[in-house]
């Protein structure tokens, strides 16, 4: 067959038109089409009707080599993919026996007869391969069309598209295509910096890189760095990618946190078993965000002792003895409120550190002095108490998450730092 291989996604269901439903699996196609050295060139989605289910085929068709559909494989009549590829394709369909009596023992399986429109599934287009569904009754298909292109078709499930996707679909076009390039991706992850500084101290590097590529994505608190290289043995796309990362790294310094699928509070977790240094919470805007973020590490109850959600003036004052009068003459959300949250937690707590966190997350409470977003974050050790301002630009929701990510970062940074120095 042909080299070139584009190819091109085609999502089908009405209720992924209508937001009911979120198109996850060309998501998770493309990641995996691009993993296997297949690049994707265009995605479409289409409704449960059978005109425009053709005329995306013939769009996609006559741009790409490679069409990958999913649903509208159900035995109910609003299930109408393999009826309108066949009539696009000008296939006649025909009851497959192997495939029915396939769907027959599925059904006997669970002692249950099979309802007579599960026959439609069935139904195969002439000249098309039959791509066995182990999960479900909807059988895949793939169809070639000459020396040139493919159609394969899976059932929306996302479960049995996925199984269907790697165990047939995959192997199937890297042999058809005789594909051997392999796009690898590795994500570096920086935090406490924006994305256009990011970009004045990498974008020559993003510019002239080609392979392996650099693209930015911005997530609330964090930017990732993600290259994807393109070779034809894993251990050259490997090396490119570890040199690449070591140029990046270099410059971006104690902003690099983690790689890959490794979260902020992991890596935070990782320096805090690493130094034997215990922690310890008090949040009052982040309502206990950053506690459930510690936490949600097994094991975190090596380093992880306790929080406190100080919501009101009085639990300041009763749990972390924070004084009624600081609170009264700076306001809860101010510099000395958030030094003695940090500084009263630690010693109720009797931890290594604490972090205070206070804030005004919005969208009330703000002032022309204090507006919705400031925010304050304090980390006591046993030689010092210290406090950053911050201005958060989000909703509500945002602001919590954004201060629970500096709140992190200060004690990474914290914990690099003394790194070498160890526990008091
Ligand atoms: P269907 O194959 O169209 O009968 O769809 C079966 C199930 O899979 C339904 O619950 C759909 O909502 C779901 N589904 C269909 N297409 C997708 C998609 N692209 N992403 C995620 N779920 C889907
Ligand atoms: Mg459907």
């Amino acid at each position: 067959m042909k080299k070139e291989a584009r190819a091109e996604i085609l999502t089908i269901g009405t209720e992924l038109l209508m937001g009911q439903t979120i198109d996850t699996n060309s998501v998770y196609i493309g990641e995996a089409l691009a993993a296997a050295g297949i690049e994707v060139n265009w995605k479409s989605t289409v409704g449960d009707n059978e005109t425009r289910i053709r005329e995306a085929l013939r769009t996609a068709l006559a741009r790409s080599e490679i069409v990958i559909a999913t649903g509208g494989l159900g035995p109910t009549e609003d299930d109408l993919t393999c009826r309108a590829i066949a009539a696009e394709l000008r296939r006649t369909l025909h009851l497959d026996q192997t495939v029915l009596d396939s769907i027959r023992r599925r059904f006997a399986k669970r002692a249950l007869v099979m309802p007579r429109n599960n026959e439609r599934q069935a139904m195969i287009p002439e000249g098309a391969t039959v791509l066995p569904n182990p999960h479900g009754t909807a059988p895949g298909l793939a169809i070639r069309l000459g020396d040139e292109k493919m159609v394969m078709v899976m059932p929306g499930v996302p479960s049995e598209m996925r199984a269907m996707l790697k165990e047939q679909v995959i192997p199937r076009l890297r042999e058809a295509f005789d594909v051997k390039l392999r796009i690898r991706s590795r994500t570096l992850k920086a935090c406490g910096i924006t994305e256009s500084a990011l970009d004045e101290m990498i974008g020559d590097l993003i510019r002239h890189s080609r392979n392996p590529m650099i693209g930015l994505l911005a997530y609330p608190g964090e930017i990732h760095i993600r290259l994807t290289v393109k070779t034809e043995s894993e251990t050259e796309g490997d090396r490119l990618l570890d040199d690449l990362e070591a140029r990046i790294r270099e410059r971006l310094g104690e902003l690099f946190f983690g790689r890959d699928a490794e979260r902020l509070e992991e890596v935070v977790g990782r320096l805090l078993l690493e130094t034997k240094q215990t922690v310890a919470v008090a949040e009052s805007c982040t309502g206990g965000l950053l506690c459930h973020r510690l936490t949600n590490l097994p094991g975190s109850s090596a380093y992880f002792i306790r929080g406190e959600v100080v919501y009101s003036n009085y639990a300041k004052e009763r749990l972390l003895g924070v004084p009624r009068e600081l609170i009264e003459a700076h306001g809860a959300v101010s510099r000395p409120v958030a030094l003695a949250m940090a500084a009263g937690m630690r010693r109720t707590a009797e931890t290594d550190l604490a972090l205070g966190i206070t804030g005004i997350a919005g969208p009330g409470g703000g002032a022309a002095t204090k507006p919705v977003g400031l925010t304050y974050i304090a980390i006591a050790s046993h030689d010092s108490v210290t406090c950053r301002e911050y201005r958060f630009p989000g909703d509500r929701e945002t602001n919590k998450l954004l201060a629970s990510q500096e709140a992190l970062d200060v004690l990474r940074r914290y914990l690099l730092s003394h790194r070498h120095a160890g526990p008091a």
